[in-house]
């Protein structure tokens, strides 16, 4: 146990507690957690679900959902169970919110955890109102202490119904008190682009329109929808992955520095960023904006023809599109997104893309080709690996003088990506710290579901062209051609 972090004190009621995401990510994210010491002795888990558990009997499903993390010490994981009991209950039936309180207030005794409650929803998003009301209207909420409530995505499926939502939450919770996930904010290399950013002159000072040609975001996935198809079916990838985690990224890779690495001013910028990004009319919008679905092909089978997708279905499994933010530091700077499923290999990464020099004075004049000097490029790794790499031009050894790229890399060591916590852990502890740098805000939400709104309706109205990309691919022709027009490309390209 890592005796300088600072022990965390609370109840956590758990909806969803026999999730599959719970079972998959949030149990080790806390057990890493107590590995470490932020929490000790002075927390407990109320699990809920419709599930008839005894405390026991939850404690083994914690106990078997852990089983693959190394113990620091023997009976860790034994003595980490302890803190988990379990309450039966449907989520739409006040009188059990009753049976809830009692036992949170138990626990809160037993445990010592000084009225501090954190409430975890990772169930459907329909019954997110209906837990947020009875928690204030049966009178959950603690008179001591902190109540935090924690929210999985989605957040709405347009701007409409996600401020229904946030009507409802904020019947019950205080904006400071909500923590929207988006789990892509909890990765090592997404956080990384403000060190880079703020903590390095040579790049800061070149962060804008005098020098950067363009920004590039890739969001590749090498699955297709597998048991996912009935919920994805109803979402695409628009909903999926570019209103929360590619707009997440682009506002940080857009906005100015805060005036201090504080979650209120980091927020502030990210809400300034997100207000300058240009809402597409609707003819803009389809000029920038490409959808793309999947065929069969490379051995997998269409979309189309996965179970519990309709054979006509008009969802898109992929996106690409140029946004423009509309301020000084931006304007004329395109920042081209794309993400997709079944693509060629699975990866996150953000290209850079700087000026040529405006002169070169390398060219041969006697020959045609007369351009040898590359773009430089920063490419930071998201995922699998992380780091970062620029691209520069170098003299290639050798009689002559000609240039050619070279790379300066960095990439996390093994025993770096070890030390680095996996995003629902980083995030469940700044959400017990009562951190909101990295989740998403409610004007955030909002600016991101309005930019979108006019892209789903229009794409809700005319009838795509599906299938037209196969597995294996990077999307379709049309998202090359989107910066091709504009006579640019994928810095990620497929055979380069
Ligand atoms: P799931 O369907 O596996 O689990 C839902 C849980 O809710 C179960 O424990 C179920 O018993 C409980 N439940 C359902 N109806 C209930 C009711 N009326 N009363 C009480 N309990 C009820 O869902 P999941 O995959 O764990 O996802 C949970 C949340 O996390 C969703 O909002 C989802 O969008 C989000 N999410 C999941 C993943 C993932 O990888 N699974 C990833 C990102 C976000």
């Amino acid at each position: 146990m890592n005796i300088l972090a600072t022990e965390n004190k609370a109840v956590i009621t758990l909806f969803g507690a026999t999730g599959d995401l719970a079972k998959r990510k949030l149990y080790t994210a806390l057990f890493k957690l107590y590995q470490k010491g932020y929490l000790q002795d002075h927390f407990a888990l109320l699990g809920t679900s419709r599930h008839p558990y005894t405390d026991e009997e939850f404690q083994q499903v914690v106990r078997d959902s852990i089983k693959d993390v190394e113990e620091t010490r023997k009976g860790e994981a034994a003595d980490f169970s302890k803190h988990f009991f379990y309450k039966s209950h449907d989520v739409t039936k006040p009188e059990h919110y009753t049976i809830l309180k009692k036992r949170i207030e138990e626990l809160d005794k037993q445990f010592g955890t000084e009225g501090n409650r954190l409430f975890y929803m990772s169930m459907a998003p329909q019954f997110f109102g209906t837990i947020a009301m009875n928690l204030k209207k049966q009178d959950l909420l603690s008179d001591e202490g902190f109540n935090r409530l924690v929210i999985e995505k989605p957040f709405g499926r347009d701007f409409d119904s996600a401020k229904k939502l946030n009507d409802e939450l904020s019947k019950t919770f205080d904006e400071n008190q909500i923590f929207r996930i988006d789990h892509y904010l909890g990765k090592e290399m997404v956080q990384n682009i403000q060190a880079l950013r703020f903590g390095n002159t040579i790049i800061e000072s070149l962060w804008n329109n005098r020098y950067i040609d363009n920004i590039q975001v890739t969001l590749s996935e090498k699955l297709g929808v597998e048991e996912r198809a009935g919920y994805y079916d109803n979402s695409g990838a628009l909903r999926d992955m570019v209103q929360n985690h590619i707009m997440q990224i682009v506002a940080q890779l857009a906005m100015e520095q805060p005036v201090s690495f504080t979650d209120t001013d980091v927020r502030v910028e990210k809400i300034k960023a997100l207000r300058s990004l240009r809402v597409y009319t609707p003819s803009e919008a389809a000029a920038n904006f490409v959808r793309g679905q999947y065929d069969a092909g490379n051995g997998t089978e269409a979309y189309r023809d996965a179970d519990g997708v309709a054979p006509d279905s008009g969802t898109e499994t992929f996106v690409a599109a140029k946004l423009m933010f509309d301020n000084y530091r931006w304007s004329g700077v395109p920042f081209y997104v794309r993400t997709g499923k079944k693509l060629a290999d699975k990866f996150t990464r953000i290209d850079v893309v700087f000026k040529k020099p405006l002169i070169d004075i390398f060219a041969d004049p006697r020959h045609e080709s007369d351009q040898t000097l590359n773009s430089n490029v920063l490419t930071i790794f998201v995922e699998p690996k992380s780091g970062f790499a620029m691209q520069l031009n170098a003299k290639r050894a050798g009689q002559g003088f000609t240039t050619q790229p070279v790379d300066l890399k960095y990439l996390q060591s093994d025993t770096d990506k070890k030390e680095s916590p996996e995003p629902y852990e980083r995030l469940f502890h700044d959400a017990l710290e009562g951190n909101h740098t990295n989740f998403a805000s409610w004007a955030e939400i909002a600016y991101a579901w309005k930019f979108v709104d006019v892209i789903r309706k229009l794409w809700d109205i005319e009838k795509p062209q599906f299938p037209n990309y196969v597995p294996g691919s990077m999307g379709p022709a049309a998202s090359d051609e989107l910066l091709a027009r504009d006579g640019r490309q994928w810095v990620y390209r497929l055979n380069h």
